[in-house]
């Protein structure tokens, strides 16, 4: 994300949020990390809906503005979906940089070639595990299906394009641990010239489809869509957004 981008404004502070480091999302408002976030959770069960209203309306508009702020290739690269943040290695030649996109619902793989870009999309209920690696300073993610693994290497990067990868990453985390209904598990293993952080996605995104886990399945959406109808209830998210999340978790009966 380029640094003159406004995210948003930290609904308790009122500081504007240029990068993702340091700051978080919570009901699609920013906030600081800290005390702004704690803050954030003890005060907003006391605000009016008409102090809601505003928050959304707002961030909406920055939304909007840090979208027309997208470079063109990752425009084209998901199309008309939300982008949640991405990551751009530099490549020796300038041009063909590879790009790794997080959306509302998948995480986009682009990498351009001198034969025509080479683009992966995996959306987030197929994720089995993900995993983000630092070696000799450059940075790479790799994420795991069923049917194999994609990675991406951010090639010839600057050493400084690890903070807002590893950014990126955890806000894949977070993307994830909001599809599960149990915690993500995390290993994390630092090296001299190797670092690591991997999480694990729940067994019933892992394990998805199989007779086994079928009945626990069905009632962990079916618990996951009511939990969502209190949230709408209670304008913390849009009638719009409780929609889409219902309709990706009924995809996944
Ligand atoms: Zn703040």
């Amino acid at each position: 994300m380029s640094k003159d981008v406004i995210l948003g404004v930290c609904v308790i502070c009122g500081k504007e949020i240029k990068s993702k480091w340091g700051a978080m999302q919570k009901d699609g408002l920013w906030i600081c990390a800290g005390s702004c976030s704690r803050t954030y959770d003890k005060e907003k069960k006391t605000w009016s809906l008409e102090k809601w209203d505003e928050l959304r309306r707002r961030q909406a508009e920055y939304d909007q503005a840090s979208l027309q702020e997208l470079p063109d290739k990752v425009k084209a690269a998901v199309g008309d979906k939300k982008v949640v943040g991405f990551v751009t290695g530099f490549g020796l030649i300038k041009k063909l940089t590879a790009t790794i996109i997080v959306t509302e619902d998948s995480i986009v793989f682009y990498d351009p070639k001198i034969t025509g870009a080479d683009k992966t999309e995996i959306p987030f209920p197929q994720i089995v595990s993900a995993m983000y690696m630092l070696e000799i300073g450059v940075p790479s993610f790799s994420v795991t299906t069923q049917s194999g693994t994609t990675k991406l290497i951010l090639s010839g990067s600057k050493k400084d394009t690890h903070e807002p990868a590893l950014a990126l990453f955890n806000i894949l985390k977070e993307k994830l641990s909001e599809l599960a209904a149990v915690p993500i598990s995390e290993t994390h293993n630092k090296g001299l010239i190797k670092e690591v952080w991997s999480f694990y996605a729940p067994p019933q995104l892992a394990v998805m489809g199989t007779k086994h886990s079928e009945n626990k399945t069905t009632e962990s959406i079916i618990d996951q869509i009511k939990k969502l109808a209190e949230l709408r209830d209670a304008r913390i998210l849009s009638p719009e957004e409780f929609e889409n999340k219902k309709k990706e978790l009924l995809a996944r009966l």
